[in-house]
């Protein structure tokens, strides 16, 4: 086996392929599928992924391999044959299927250097340069361009002497830490002891340490623990007594923590029905896909965690994904809690080092649970017993770039290779879940109470409009600001809840209308407060608020609507006695401040939670006695189809937060569409009808749990050119799909421009389209070659995003 698949670190169509490269003889037997290597790709070196070996190949002049990354595969076989899965279904490049699937610290950074050309000598270059080539006979492009050394670099390389190269490096380096351990024996030790001089009691000392624990210790920890010093230990090193050595150790991110460990409750009566066949699956080794169907506080991660028990006793491991904004330390807690050591956890808060760390515990073997957000899903494992998905109806689970993947459907897949179950979590499941489950294709558990039988709180639906015309413009309801008065008087806290971080924050002109629109995006600028700016959200363009409309120069132009700064500055003015935490974006942006702020809540530092939707999940704290939604409508607007069950779904969430304990709850909600079916259901925390309602209104629209959905994307600089090119491809999909299938477009996009850029799209409905997969292929080839047109093409099948 001589030669290597690769596949090339360039996302391109062209290089959308495995190039065959030859394997030097020192590394014979050495290099295997599943391993970086770095290769030489026209006339850089890059990175790429062997994907096989083979004794031949069909090429004839064939390049070498110039060195392996790995010393072991990073990704193992299994994950090399999800690769091919995902690139399929995905229509993604198969450089991004194995990036996904990797910790970013693994990726490939390449710095450019300029190096000696072969068969030159430092002394051949011009004496003022001589001296930034003595290190290695390489200069850093970044520090020649700071030193203004470029001109004559280039030069040089005109002649020959020089070149430019591409170096391949890794983004994190291991961290090391000194060690020391005796060398000597136990019995020997105590020799050594009496021989020190008396006037050495320092370093007697140490050694008395390790003659009671007789182990290597990390040289920082000797010296905090015996209160000794770093010179102490150098001298018994140099009298050989001790030897000291490096070893790695992980960046923990959560060292210094402790987890109370808890023990299985026992499980009552319908959580034991429930899990029941979980268990029956996992003795069994059998692949199935079981909805767990629960309110909040019904016992459900329970029920995770003793599936994971019996996973952990039959010597296998478990998957666990969360939300990314549901990984709050207190998930994490109840995890680490019950497992201790054998949980890693991987979520967005974590650096690089650290993320990386965590995923070598689990290629390493070192833990048997991973607890992470959506890109967990591609845990190194390589006996999972059960994937779990808590929340299975939250949208992050979606990734929106490529590869475009739902984390539920790679976990069905990698349990299918396991013969393992996987579980669905969720108070609210996905329309598209509960149908199955209805059609049995998934086993359907319902939890219908929740522990101790806990009432769901009250909630309340408060109609603004009504305000309004009985004189009220503020933002909050009179009911709600009495019952925000009443917890503070009464010590208990309330969450007050709004939708996305500047979301309705644009600036309007009262006299005559106009909004502020981002000039190269066509959506509404948001305004933020903290720099006095408008900013848009999807280019980052910037600009000054105007003092003056620009239309009708009135002086009239303010800001408008609800962000969370907004909304504690009114509380300012009409409670100034609560105390007020807001969590968005903008407070928790530092590693930890997320933690700090609810353990500050939990301690009671404050009255009132203010936040976005980042808030709405997991919190569960025995004091939070009151909810109150500031705006239910902001989500149901949204030109996307699933509105309505993204609305019904946060406002259930939401109220789930209050009274979770012996406390009773209440909620508010507020909103100038109280008669909408989602706020009204939710209200009456009524999933099952709303399930009919919606599911009734899904199937009269074509919309999925009954269809099937692809979004062809096309933008460019020019209008005409997208609506022709739009238009031309939503012909050809018409012509290849049955009868059935409804292909809409050319349409522009909800948002019709970003960055300059048009954006047209053709949506295509359908229930089965074998060959559909082929189709879409078909128009990428023809279109993501040819990149000198400029027309970008990109697909998603099974959009969450319509815009
Ligand atoms: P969910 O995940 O559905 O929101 P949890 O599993 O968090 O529900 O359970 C809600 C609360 O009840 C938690 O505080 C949990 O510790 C507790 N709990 C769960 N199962 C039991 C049980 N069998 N006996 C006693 N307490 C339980
Ligand atoms: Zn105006
Ligand atoms: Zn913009």
């Amino acid at each position: 086996m001589k030669i290597a698949s690769v596949i090339v670190d360039v996302p391109t169509k062209q290089t959308d392929r495995a190039f065959d490269y030859l394997i030097p003889e020192q590394w014979h037997g050495v290099i295997q599928p599943g391993m970086r290597v770095v290769v030489p790709f026209g006339p850089r070196n890059i990175q790429g992924f062997v994907t096989e070996l083979k004794a031949e190949s069909d090429f004839k002049k064939l390049r070498e391999i110039i060195e392996p990354m790995d010393l072991v595969p990073v990704l193992n076989e299994e994950l090399l044959r999800l690769a091919d899965w995902l690139t399929e279904n995905t229509l993604c490049f198969k450089i991004f299927a194995f990036q996904v699937m990797l910790p970013a610290a693994l990726k490939a950074k390449y710095e450019k250097k300029v190096k000696l050309a072969a068969g030159r000598v430092i002394a051949d270059l011009p004496e003022q340069l001589q001296s930034f080539f003595e290190n290695e006979g390489m200069l850093d492009w970044e520090e020649a361009l700071k030193m203004g050394l470029v001109s004559l670099l280039q030069r040089e390389s005109a002649k020959g002497l020089l070149e430019v190269i591409y170096v391949v490096r890794e983004r994190v380096k291991k961290k090391q830490r000194k060690f020391v351990r005796p060398t000597v024996t136990l019995a020997e030790l105590e020799v050594e002891i009496n021989r020190i001089p008396v006037k050495a009691e320092k370093q007697r000392q140490v050694l008395r340490y390790f003659s009671m624990h007789f182990n290597e210790i990390e040289v920082s920890k000797l010296i905090a623990d015996v209160k000794t010093s770093a010179s102490t230990v150098k001298s018994l090193v140099e009298k050989n007594l001790l030897t000291e050595f490096e070893r790695e150790v992980y960046r923990d991110p959560f060292e210094h923590r402790l987890f109370e460990r808890t023990k299985p409750f026992p499980l009552t009566t319908s959580q034991q029905t429930a899990i029941a066949p979980i268990l029956r699956a996992i003795e069994l080794n059998q692949h199935e896909v079981f909805l767990l169907y629960g309110v909040t506080g019904s016992g459900k991660t329970e029920i995770y965690l003793q599936s994971i028990q019996e996973v952990i006793e039959k010597g296998k491991e478990a998957i666990v994904l969360v939300p990314e904004i549901a990984l709050t330390p207190q998930m994490v807690h109840r995890f680490k809690g019950r497992f201790g050591d054998l949980v890693a956890v991987l979520h967005s808060g974590l650096s690089a080092g650290e993320k990386y760390d965590e995923w070598r515990k689990i290629q390493r073997k070192e833990v048997k649970v991973v607890v992470g957000a959506r890109s967990a899903i591609f845990a190194p494992f390589e006996n999972i017993g059960i994937i779990i998905i808590d929340e299975e109806h939250e949208t992050s689970y979606k990734q929106e770039e490529m590869p475009r993947y739902h984390a539920k459907d790679v976990a069905v897949e990698r349990a299918k290779n396991f013969n393992c179950p996987v579980v669905l979590g969720s108070a609210t499941p996905s329309l598209e879940s509960f149908a199955r489950a209805q059609k049995k294709v998934y086993h359907l558990l319902s939890l219908s109470n929740r522990m101790n039988n806990q009432k769901l709180p009250s909630v309340d639906i408060i109609d603004m409009r009504e305000e309004l015309r009985e004189g009220n413009r503020s933002m909050f309801s009179r009911k709600l600001f009495d019952l925000l008065q009443d917890r503070i008087e009464k010590k208990q806290q309330s969450v007050l809840f709004l939708n996305k971080r500047g979301h309705s924050s644009f600036v309007m002109c009262r006299d005559c209308g106009y909004v502020m629109n981002c000039p190269n995006c066509d959506i509404s600028l948001t305004y933020h407060r903290v720099h006095e700016q408008m900013k848009c959200h999807y280019c980052g363009y910037e600009s000054h608020v105007p003092k003056q409309c620009p239309e009708c120069n009135s002086d009239y132009i303010r800001y408008f609507g609800t962000g969370t700064q907004k909304v504690e500055e009114e509380l300012g003015k009409l409670l100034p006695e609560a105390r007020v935490i807001r969590m968005d974006v903008d407070t928790t942006g530092r590693k930890g401040s997320h933690e700090r702020l609810l353990t500050d809540f939990k301690d009671g530092k404050a009255d009132i939670l203010l936040g976005t939707q980042m808030i709405a999940k997991g919190l569960d704290f025995p004091n939070i006695t009151l909810v109150g939604v500031l705006s239910a409508d902001t989500m149901l607007h949204l030109p996307d189809f699933r509105a309505s069950e993204k609305t019904f779904q946060l406002l259930t969430q939401v109220s789930g937060r209050a009274g979770r304990h012996q406390l009773p709850g209440e909620v508010i909600i507020q909103t100038y569409t109280p008669e909408h079916y989602s706020v009204e259901l939710a209200s009456h925390h009524d999933y099952d009808l709303f399930y009919q309602r919606e599911m009734m209104i899904r199937k009269a629209h074509h919309y999925p749990p009954f269809y099937y959905l692809s979004l062809i994307t096309i933008s460019h600089e020019q209008l005409i050119t997208v609506v022709s090119a739009t238009e031309k491809i939503a012909n050809y999909v018409r012509s290849h799909v049955s009868r059935e299938a409804v292909v809409l477009g050319p349409a522009a996009s909800p948002i019709p421009r970003i960055n300059n850029r048009y954006r047209y799209q053709c949506l295509i409905k359908y229930k089965r389209e074998p060959n559909l997969t082929k189709t879409l292929k078909m128009i990428l080839d023809q279109y993501q070659k040819d990149t000198k047109s400029g027309l970008q093409v990109s697909i998603d099948v099974n959009p969450f995003i319509l815009m």
